[in-house]
This record gives C-alpha cells, structure tokens and sequence, in this order.
C-alpha cells in the first residue's frame, strides 16, 4: 500500500469542503455537534453515493444480463462498467478477475468453500496472523474441521507488527495458503503484503489479503503485491452495504467450482446435468446488488477525485495528531504504535472499561467502538478483553481529534 507516495500540502486538502459532502455530518447528536470516529466499522456516504444510487433507481433500474430492453441493457452497463471501476481501482488485469459478492466476509467464505475446498487435504497447512479479523480466522477453521488441515498463526510483536522471523519459520512445503489482512482493523499497522506473498511463493502457496482496511486509505495494487486474491468491503469505502469484491487471478477462478447454484452462474441446465459460465458471473449466482454495484463506482469515482496519495496524508497528519493527544493523558495505553500504520488508534484508558468510555464520550457526540473488534485473538493477545478504538475517515479533522482527547480527559478525571 503505497500511503504518503506524493504527499500534496496540507492546504490542498479542503478537509472542510470535503465535510460539506457528507449529509450525516452535519447533524447532532445528544445536542452537540456528531465527531464520528467510527469509519473503520463503516464510513459514510457522500452525497455523490448518495445521489448516483438515487438516480440510478430512478432512471435506470432493471435486472441485469438478462432483459433483451434498452433499460436492461442500461442496468447491465452500469453494472458491469462498476466491475471496470473496481478492476482498474485494483490495478487487476481483467474484469474478469473481479466478482461482487455481498462484502469481504462473503468474499473469504467463498474463496474457502470453492478454491479451499477443492485444493486442500489432511495434514495441510494454512498461515494467518494473531491480527485478524473474526472473517479471517472463522471460515478457515471450518475448513480445517472438515479437511483436516492445520492453521498457523504467526505472532504479533508487541507495538502490533507482523513477526517476520516467526513467519518464515512457519512457511513450509506443506503451506497451501498464506490468509492476512493489509491493515489490521484494531491496531491500524500495514502489513508487508508484498513480501508476504513472495515468500509464501517461494514455498508454492497461494495468498489471501484481507483489504477491507487498506482501501479507503491508501492506493491498492494487487499486480503490485502480486496475490491471488484480495477482499474489501464497499461499505468501508464510503459506498453503500451489501456489496463487496473478491479480487481473484484468472487461472485460479477458472479452475475453482462454483460457490453458489441458480441463476446466472450457468452455461446450461438440464436434468442430466448443468455446466457453469466462465468468471465472473460462475460466482455470481442470482440477481446481484445491482445498484449497490453502482454505488460503490460512485466511491470509487469520489476517493479517486480527492487522490488516494492527498487522503492518506491527510489522515496521517490528524492520526499522529490525534495519538499524541491521547498519548499526554495519564492511564492511557496505546495498543499498536509500530509504523507504517493507517487510520486507527487503539487505546485503553487505566480503571475504566472502554465500553464505559465509549458511551461518556456518545454523551459528548464522539463516536467511537468499544469491544474487540471481532479480533478476540488479538485481544488475547495483548492481555485485554475490549479496547477503545476511534478510527479516521477523509473526512476527520483536527478539531475533532481535540474533542475526542478533551472528552478522554473529562473521562479520566472523573473516574482518575
Ligand atoms: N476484515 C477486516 C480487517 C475488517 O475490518 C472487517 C470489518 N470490520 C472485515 C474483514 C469484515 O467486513 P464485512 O463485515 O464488511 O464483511
């Protein structure tokens, strides 16, 4: 993930014409001003978002692939042209490798019951890291009860890195899979995915990156990184739920059984026998999220209007800011402070529960999670069962991290 590639000045940024998109911002909660801090569970949408899906339901909604009428045909460009959008946002080599599903829970359950399913035996073996996401861990553990495989775990150092030595140790002959997240959801740090996915080449194992934290923040190049899949979810990405990718290599999707049966996902049917169309549409059986489909290239179209390379930065810029504020205040514990990292900060705060924390600063209109995270390893990990976690969008300002460091403060006094 190239963050910070062409750092633009900070003035280039108008954080404040930025807000000026996002409806929701504007209004208040419990009578003050919302400070959402909460992008990393899911963003919000732009009126950009917003407006296209509209006018897309009101102009030009019909199924796809199917109808031999102009507005079918319409709805089809559109969802296909969303499947274009993706692909040259991924940097893929062709449409082909891009399939919808409903988010990146979907894409890795399907990668597991299609590609793992078909591929794995007893006694092999699948990597992940002590940072991943519950979506990341659970699918491969139903596989590994039902294939009888083994799943590694590669440690997390304690200021939140991947432990590179251990990694390497782990990688065998018998490694079928490397599974890892690009951006860890609790504790922001960017993995080396690209040199993740060349040592578990070298071993002959195929590579899973989990991007749903690494899109709406930085430019993403799978050719780059060189694996053979990668997910994310829309809805992070400040487009609409209930759409998500699985970035796939060709050959691989080619070879792979479908994931679900019905329509769409057919050459032909019979009651002999039925044959499968070629990707994308093998795995994208039934009537997709059509218009979600088109929402997500309106967020596409609206991140790579403001520039990857100018978000990044500016977030980077409000994150160092924000974590020094929270650094100066007593009891507080930083959880991840290894670099490079993205836009979360994860923290605890001495003698009081985060869920406590979480709901003094919803009474000062700052939102942000308290929990683990669906990362319960992780918390194990580190000795906690919950963190508080405030992560940044485009759209987060300086003045906001101030007002999540002021309540943290009011927080620490009362209960300090
Ligand atoms: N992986 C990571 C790193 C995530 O942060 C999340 C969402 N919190 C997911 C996977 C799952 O995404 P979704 O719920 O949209 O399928």
């Amino acid at each position: 993930m190239n963050v910070v590639l062409q750092t633009l000045p900070a003035s280039l940024y108008d954080v404040n014409r930025v807000r000026a998109d996002f409806p929701l911002l504007g209004r208040k909660v419990h009578g003050r001003p919302l400070v959402f801090l909460d992008s990393a569970a899911s963003a919000q949408k732009p009126v950009q978002v917003i407006e296209t899906v509209k006018t897309f339901y009101e102009t030009e909604y019909a199924n796809v692939h199917r109808g031999a009428y102009w507005l079918s045909e319409q709805a089809t460009r559109r969802y296909e042209g969303a499947r274009e959008k993706v692909r040259a946002f991924l940097n893929a080599r062709t449409a082909r490798e891009i399939i919808f599903t409903r988010g990146a829970t979907e894409s890795i359950n399907l990668v597991a019951a299609t590609w793992g399913r078909a591929t794995v035996q007893a006694g092999d073996e699948v990597v992940l890291t002590g940072l991943e996401h519950h979506s990341n861990i659970v699918p491969w553990q139903m596989l590994a009860a039902e294939k009888g495989i083994v799943l590694k775990v590669v440690p997390v150092t304690e200021d939140g890195r991947f432990d590179w030595e251990s990694y390497e140790t782990l990688l065998s002959s018998r490694t079928r899979l490397v599974a890892v997240a690009h951006v860890s959801n609790v504790l922001g740090t960017i993995l080396p995915v690209q040199d993740i996915t060349a040592a578990a080449h070298a071993v002959g194992a195929k590579v899973l990156v989990d991007g749903c934290q690494a899109v709406p923040h930085g430019v993403v190049d799978v050719r780059a990184i060189d694996c053979d899949f990668y997910v994310f979810s829309g809805h992070k990405l400040y487009g609409p739920t209930g759409i998500g990718v699985l970035y796939g290599r060709e050959a691989l999707l080619r070879a792979m059984p479908p994931y679900q049966g019905g329509g769409d996902m057919i050459a032909s049917v019979s009651f002999e026998g039925s044959t499968w169309a070629a990707p994308p549409q093998k795995f994208e059986a039934g009537t997709p999220a059509i218009a979600q489909a088109v929402g997500l290239a309106a967020a596409i179209d609206y991140v790579e209007s403001l520039g990857l390379e100018s978000i990044a930065a500016h977030e980077t810029t409000v994150v160092q800011y924000a974590t020094e504020r929270l650094a100066a205040i007593k009891g507080v514990r930083l959880l991840g402070t290894a670099k490079p990292k993205a836009s979360v900060i994860s923290f605890t705060l001495a003698g009081v529960h985060p869920h406590d924390i979480a709901t003094i600063l919803d009474r000062e209109g700052v939102a942000i999670r308290a929990g683990h995270h669906c990362a319960q390893p992780l918390m194990q990990r580190f000795g906690v069962s919950a963190t508080a976690r405030a992560s940044f969008g485009l759209y987060n300002t300086r003045a906001e991290a101030d007002a999540l460091a002021d309540a943290l403060e009011t927080v620490q006094r009362i209960f300090g």
